[in-house]
């Protein structure tokens, strides 16, 4: 019998918010999409190296680097006329737009490994390759996204991930730049447009919800992320007694509690989620040794883990290892 291959969970077509503009919308007929389910994974069309790591890598000062623009075009020389057909099918589609402008538009940053713990905040921007997808590259930024994406560079794959569940019909979205996260509406929508060349059309950016809300929490996240990041880094030098006063001691666990929910409340359920939840879960049993909460805090991130990177290969066997690791270094023997 031959393979069957599952029903795709979306389609490609025109986006409503954007006149002129392609996105990807969800599939599944009479269902919704589920939370954790991997709604694609594909190979890029053009995958282009940049250096070996780039620190604070800034793709607006790349592409306007007088080599940039041959290598595009040599990159886009070696496509097969299908793949080329696919590459001019992306955003900006209008008469007289360069392959360039389309790489411009539609290429993904792949960064630095991101090791769970060890990671700086605000994260660096550690960019190794750039990455073009043909149907990926629909997907529409929002600042309140309903998936995650992630690039798996041993299989050569990225995959989406649904965080919410998605109804048929609803147009499926992530969010493009960790930078802005933490951000007001009122700053991040001209950066977003400054940065990403973009016009920002989520209910945040064009106020279409009262953003007073969402405001504050991200400014409180932006307060609770250096907080956790500066305890995080005495826990690891070992200065935790000597520099961590007893109310911050007190504090941090409910702090990383505040921080889950803040996130949970503003749709980023991502890396950043499982990486506060695996700092708390080791200082809450290694200083605190508090057993129970640390297991709890560890479930947790391993479900957000699962859900937001997949239950097979690379991203589970990467944090599992991770939390394999994390586990063995909290001594659970009290
Ligand atoms: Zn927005």
């Amino acid at each position: 019998m031959a393979n069957v291959q599952p029903p795709r969970l979306y389609n490609i077509g025109p986006a409503a918010s954007i006149p002129g503009q392609q996105c990807m919308v969800a599939n599944r007929l009479g269902a919704s999409i589920d939370i954790g389910e991997a709604i694609i994974s594909e190979a890029p069309l053009v995958h282009m190296r940049v250096g070996v790591l780039i620190r604070n890598f800034d793709f607006n000062t790349w592409m306007k680097r007088p080599t940039t623009r041959p290598k595009i075009q040599r990159k886009f020389d070696g496509l097969t006329p299908a793949q080329q057909i696919a590459f001019l099918g992306l955003h900006p589609t209008g008469p007289g737009a360069t392959v360039q402008q389309k790489f411009f538009a539609n290429a993904f940053s792949e960064e630095s490994r991101y090791t769970l713990g060890e990671n700086p905040t605000p994260l660096q921007r550690n960019v190794t390759s750039l990455l073009v997808f043909e149907e990926i590259s629909m997907i529409n930024h929002s600042c309140l996204p309903n998936a995650v994406f992630a690039w798996d560079s041993e299989r050569g794959l990225a995959t989406v991930h649904a965080t919410q569940q998605i109804p048929h019909g609803q147009e499926i979205l992530i969010e493009y730049d960790c930078d802005m996260t933490f951000l007001p509406a009122a700053t991040r929508t001209p950066l977003i447009l400054q940065e990403l060349n973009f016009q920002c059309v989520c209910p945040l950016c064009t106020a279409a919800i009262n953003t007073a809300d969402s405001d504050n929490r991200r400014t409180q996240l932006q307060v609770l992320d250096t907080a956790i990041d500066t305890a995080w880094r005495h826990y690891r030098a070992g200065t935790w007694q000597t520099n961590v006063t007893d109310l911050e001691q007190k504090q941090f666990v409910p702090m990383v509690n505040e921080y889950y929910n803040l996130l949970e409340a503003e749709r980023i359920m991502d890396i950043r989620l499982v990486d506060a939840l695996v700092k708390a879960a080791t200082i809450s049993q290694n200083v605190f040794r508090h057993k129970e909460k640390a297991i709890e805090l560890l479930l947790k991130a391993i479900y957000w883990c699962v859900t937001a990177y997949g239950d097979t290969g690379y991203f589970l066997d990467r944090h599992d290892l991770q939390l394999g690791r994390i586990l063995r270094d909290v001594d659970m023997t009290t």
